[in-house]
């Protein structure tokens, strides 16, 4: 135990508190944002948001992105895109942020819980094709859950700390049972499931820039697809659903409030500018880990067979739940942060209704899996 935590300061070069992941500020940040004050197009109106969406869907080779305020928003826009509707079902994994499940809330649809696999973290293909074998039904081109009697609208995977998901089996079986495919990618930006990046595999998929992401707006959010009407729809409804006028205010449908400001859009231009050198920065840290927790046969968690991972938060797994509890306090305790993963989602109060299948993996990791520092070093 000491070991490690000396080796975290060694690798940090740090005796002060160390966090488990900060934002770095090294590059264009504050002419960018000088540039929106200057100009006085600090909110809805600026160059920096389109010029942001451009790089982004350049850089994760979707046709189209769509900047958002947060990630959630993102993710709810997406799903709405993806005809996710009242009274509806979306399968997505217990083992996940909050926001994955709450978004399929703002749609009024209800999630179902399918397991994770241990090695990707992420929904496993085996537990959603198990799952519909055992419950579903495809009836006039819809799937039916045969329990609840509702229509299973989406499959939302998530892509766990950076590690790729199977996606190409959960594309193939969803499309199989027809089920829109929409990708919770907020952890994975620079993440590449066989070359391809994550996110782009579905209908639909979403990011976030939250402060603790790999780059961040201070809060912001993404959607990407490759369907030209679905993005003209996502900008649309992100932007209150106004219709084009040089004066009237005539809105056609119920939109939202979820642009990005031309402020967060210039922070973020920036950020991705280093986004490369940030991924690289993140690998060498990731190298020295795996070295030292082989050495220590630690089960530290390594980016899955055919992808490559962006090493958002680096995670180590401990043999049992009584261990981690003594490795969280031991770190915590000498200024080194770290942090269980997250309790999962069909434990929550608002969720515990909700249907799921065995979830014994999510549960093996939740007792055991924790975060340690991952920024990217100065
Ligand atoms: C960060 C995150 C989001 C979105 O979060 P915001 O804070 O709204 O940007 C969604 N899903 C997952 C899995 C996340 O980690």
């Amino acid at each position: 135990m000491q070991a490690t935590i000396d080796f975290i300061r060694s690798a940090f070069n740090s005796q002060e508190f160390i966090p488990l992941h900060e934002p770095r500020f090294n590059g264009n940040e504050k002419k960018y944002l000088n540039e929106c004050i200057d100009s006085t197009f600090v909110s809805s109106v600026g160059k920096f948001v389109e010029q942001f969406e451009q790089m982004f869907a350049d850089y994760v080779g979707a046709k189209y992105a769509i900047a958002a305020m947060n990630g959630t928003a993102a993710l709810h826009i997406a799903l709405l895109l993806a005809d996710v509707e009242q009274d509806t079902e979306v399968i997505t994994q217990p083992l996940t942020f909050i926001a994955t499940a709450n978004a399929i809330s703002y749609c009024g649809a209800q999630p179902v819980f399918v397991d994770v696999d241990k090695d990707t973290l992420g929904l496993s293909p085996q537990a959603l094709r198990e799952f519909l074998q055992q419950q579903a039904k495809v009836e006039n081109g819809q799937c039916i859950n045969q329990t609840t009697g509702k229509v299973i609208k989406a499959c939302l995977p998530m892509h766990t700390f950076g590690h790729p998901c199977r996606i190409d089996e959960i594309t193939a079986i969803c499309a199989q049972w027809h089920i829109s495919v929409v990708e919770d990618a907020a952890e994975s930006l620079g993440s590449y499931y066989q070359g391809q990046h994550t996110g782009t595999f579905g209908k639909v998929g979403a990011f976030s820039f939250n402060g603790n992401k790999v780059i961040t707006s201070g809060g912001g959010g993404v959607i990407v697809t490759n369907d030209e009407a679905l993005a003209k729809q996502a900008k649309h409804i992100t932007t209150t659903a106004k219709v084009p006028h040089p004066y009237e205010y005539v809105h056609d449908q119920i939109g939202y409030n979820y642009r990005m400001t031309n402020l967060n859009a210039a922070l973020l231009v920036a950020q991705m500018e280093q986004l490369d050198s940030f991924l690289a920065a993140k690998r060498r840290l990731a190298e020295e880990y795996q070295a030292f927790f082989s050495k220590k046969n630690m089960h530290w968690v390594a980016e899955p067979s055919n992808s490559q991972a962006n090493y958002w938060l680096q995670t180590v797994i401990l043999n049992s739940q009584a261990e981690r509890d003594c490795f969280l306090k031991a770190t915590n305790a000498q200024g080194v942060m770290t942090r269980p993963i997250w309790r999962l989602m069909n434990e929550l109060e608002m969720f515990k209704h909700c249907q799921h299948g065995s979830l014994s993996n999510a549960k093996w990791l939740e007792q055991r899996a924790v975060n340690i520092p991952s920024s990217v070093r100065l």
